[in-house]
């Protein structure tokens, strides 16, 4: 099952269902034994039990565990510094991150801060580069959306509340564990936001100044599985098939966003995340719904290649990258995200204080990636978009 996928994926991938219960050997492979892990994860990913089988697969491999789930959505960097001490406490060899994506760069991130002495925050936007000795991390991802599994990148919430990132190559998991089966109960309004996110990571990385040769198999084959099978995971959430084919896909996303990087989409909706509380992947949905038809207009060659892989058909990439923006609400609405954000508190009235978190200087490498100049008025017109869109 997805062979060829799984081929761009390449090495530091392991997929099945019910592969989980292969992290106790995984961990010794790496670290030895008898090993000391450190084991992140979402209270509500440990509430629902799905840290149970993690745990047991780690002791029947005589693995010490300890387990730490003070992790919230967008994370604290005080967390991090928690989960970074409990690691130095622990003598830990390794740490393993399960959950979304915020459990997944909690791990990450305290990895490397264990590693020194100075806290989260003096890590943040690459002031401070982290040191050589970090632990390695196994990332198991309990979405699809992410990829936070794949990449070197981190983002987290300071103390003043602002969102600051972090980006450090020995930070990169040395093993992603995929498997579909921890995903089987993600509520379907989630299954379509994370997979969203999914799909913008595929879709920015392809089309930014930042794309690499090698950030094109892994986006394109992310766009072709999504487009295929994220409504039949919202459908039918038990479907092992489908929900294979989305942990795949986000991975190979997160692999495309670790070479190409994110655009637009993703500083816009960094800022509609902090001033809004909107989910990220809806956020970075709703953001590249506005931007894409400027977007396409600038650069339809990149922007029909997409639309290939979004199995549309034409042989002019002008009306390919025309007809993209459409087919992109279109696929939205069929996933059942909702566009409006009334839920959100905020009114076209909110635009300039969103157009103004979303040209903030920690925004500004995504913003700039773009193919097209965004500037504070072509922002403030996006932004005034997104809030009245229905
Ligand atoms: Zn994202």
């Amino acid at each position: 099952m997805f062979e060829s996928e799984l081929a761009i994926l390449g090495e530091g991938v392991a997929f099945g269902p019910g592969r989980i219960d292969t992290l106790g050997a995984e961990v010794v492979a790496r670290a030895g034994a008898p090993a000391r892990v450190l084991l992140v994860a979402d209270a509500g990913v440990a509430a629902a039990g799905l840290t149970t089988a993690a745990e047991t697969s780690l002791a029947d491999a005589g693995v010490t565990v300890r387990i730490f789930t003070d992790v919230r959505s967008d994370p604290l960097a005080a967390q991090i510094d928690a989960a970074a001490q409990a690691a130095r406490d622990l003598n830990a060899d390794l740490i393993v991150g399960l959950g979304g994506g915020s459990a997944v760069d909690v791990a990450k991130m305290a990895a490397g801060v264990a590693s020194g002495s100075a806290p989260a925050e003096s890590y943040a936007l690459q002031c401070d580069p982290f040191g050589e000795n970090v632990l390695p991390i196994i990332a198991v991802p309990t979405t699809a959306g992410t990829g936070a599994e794949m990449t070197q990148s981190m983002v987290f919430t300071a103390g003043s509340g602002a969102k600051l990132w972090s980006d450090a190559g020995n930070l990169r998991p040395v093993l992603a564990l995929l498997d579909p089966e921890l995903t089987v109960s993600l509520p379907a309004h989630l299954t379509a936001a994370t997979g969203i996110d999914a799909l913008v990571h595929a879709m920015e990385s392809a089309t930014s100044h930042r794309t690499k040769p090698q950030t094109h198999a892994p986006a394109l084959a992310a766009i072709r599985l999504i487009r295929r099978y994220l409504p039949v995971a919202v459908r039918e959430p038990t479907n092992v098939e489908a929900r294979s084919a989305m942990i795949i896909a986000a991975a190979l996303a997160g692999r495309a966003i670790d070479s190409g990087g994110t655009t637009i989409a993703h500083a816009l909706g960094h800022a509609l995340g902090a001033v809004g509380h909107v989910h990220h992947g809806r956020s970075v949905g709703l953001s590249l719904r506005v931007a894409l038809p400027g977007n396409a207009e600038a650069a339809p060659g990149p922007h029909a290649e997409v639309a290939r892989a979004f199995g549309m058909e034409g042989s002019s990439d002008t009306d390919l990258a025309s007809a993209l923006p459409a087919a992109y609400d279109a696929f939205l609405r069929e996933v059942g995200l909702r566009i409006d954000v009334a839920d959100s508190g905020l009114t076209p009235e909110d635009a300039e204080r969103l157009a103004g978190e979303a040209m903030k200087p920690e925004n500004a490498p995504m913003r700039k990636a773009t193919l097209r100049p965004i500037e504070q008025p072509e922002m403030l017109g996006l932004a005034r978009v997104l809030l009245a869109a229905t």
